[in-house]
């Protein structure tokens, strides 16, 4: 079977606005992080991906950078007491992490479908 041609969507504009690496018009979350059982415009399967601790390792990779680069900054032109550390820097940390991760995972998904990663669709298989 000849797959049906869909215009090509950016990994990047996939995982910012959570669409469908392949159509990039169906949502690929159904929750926050929870990832739809497949598209609802062109139908690809969601279901054999495994972005596993890929987005979460690219955070916490990127994240701590920036904000340890940052806490040593301040702590060495500022001196601030730790309170004002952890009031700082927690917040910052939390909010980036949860911030993060659905388009890191998104973008992690997108990157298994430009690869071939992502099993073929059933209807696929079967004509
Ligand atoms: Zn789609």
């Amino acid at each position: 079977m000849v797959e049906p041609r869909y215009s090509s969507i950016s990994l990047v504009r996939s995982g910012l606005s959570g669409k469908c690496p392949r159509c990039g018009h169906g949502q690929l979350f159904s929750g926050y992080l929870t990832v739809s059982e497949r598209c609802d415009v062109c139908g690809l399967d969601f279901q054999s991906q495994d972005a596993g601790d890929g987005p979460a390792v690219f955070i916490i990779l990127i994240l701590g950078f920036i904000i340890v680069g940052a806490a040593a900054l301040f702590e060495i032109f500022a001196g601030p007491p730790l309170w004002l550390h952890l009031l700082l820097w927690t917040p910052a940390t939390l909010g980036g992490s949860v911030l993060l991760l659905r388009p890191f995972k998104a973008f992690m998904i997108a990157l298994h479908y430009k690869h071939g990663l992502l099993a073929p669709d059933q209807n696929d298989k079967i004509l």
